[in-house]
Parts: C-alpha cells; sequence; structure tokens
C-alpha cells in the first residue's frame, strides 16, 4: 500500500537550524558526527523519545523541531559479522572489517564498524577516533 502523504516533507527548519538546504543538511550534519566517529540522533523534549532517522518532526509525539544530539558511546552487541565481500572497489582495500548491529544506551539500534573479537551480547565503547571516518565500536576495557 503506498505511503504517499504519511510522510511530511522536510522543512526549512534543517535549514534555519544546520545550514544548507533541506536533506542536504541533514545529511552534512549527520556525515559530520559520523567522520569524527560519533553518533548523532534527535530526542524530543516533548515526550523524551529518541529517534536515530532524521525528521523535522517527532515520530511519536509529532512535536516539531526534535533537538540534536550525540550519543554517549555505550551499547551492548546485537550481532557482529566480518566483512570478506566489499561493495565497492574503496571498501575493498579495507577487508577484512566487521560490522555490527549495536543497541546504544540512548535506546536506539544502529549500525557501526566493529572490532572483529565482539560478539552478541558484549559490552562496547566507540572508540575515540572514527576508522575509516565512521564509528568503530571496540571492547569495553574490563577492570
Ligand atoms: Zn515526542
Amino acid at each position: 500500500m503506498p505511503m504517499a502523504g504519511c510522510f511530511r516533507p522536510m522543512s526549512d527548519w534543517f535549514s534555519k537550524r544546520i545550514g544548507g538546504d533541506g536533506m542536504k543538511a541533514i545529511g552534512d550534519y549527520i556525515a559530520a558526527a559520523y567522520a569524527a566517529g560519533r553518533i548523532a540522533y534527535q530526542h524530543c523534549s516533548g515526550c523524551g523519545q529518541n529517534q536515530i532517522f532524521a525528521r523535522d518532526f517527532c515520530v511519536t509525539c509529532l512535536r516539531p523541531e526534535p533537538e540534536w544530539r550525540e550519543a554517549g558511546g555505550i551499547g551492548r552487541i546485537v550481532a557482529c559479522t566480518t566483512m570478506h565481500r566489499a561493495p565497492t572497489s574503496e571498501w575493498k582495500a579495507r577487508l577484512p572489517y566487521a560490522i555490527a548491529l549495536v543497541d546504544i544506551a540512548e535506546g536506539l539500534r544502529v549500525m557501526a564498524l566493529a572490532d572483529s573479537n565482539l560478539c552478541a551480547g558484549d559490552t562496547a565503547r566507540l572508540r575515540d577516533q572514527p576508522v575509516h571516518d565512521l564509528p568503530y565500536f571496540e571492547p569495553m576495557v574490563k577492570i
């Protein structure tokens, strides 16, 4: 069933808040966070809901203008796999690399690069520096 009409077009809100225009500004904002090894998400001050897919409104209560936040960097590995085939020639030079689904402390599930020794159920944290200009989860150091 077509979903036409269910999604509002991105407004100029992002242009006012972030600069640039609409979707490009959103993409630039998220890409800048990723390139710095961080994960950006949106928080609704009305209902407290967090969302990872950027919108110009809260998908739970429809309040406009959710604020941008950065994840604290702690999460639990849901799944992790090592890639031996690359989707592009650029990524071929990086083989093998691991990708993980991570439930972060902010209640969101994200995909990121990860240490290949991580397993489902492990607690992980974002490395201070990105790897290949993307967020990278590494094992928590046990003290
Ligand atoms: Zn809300």
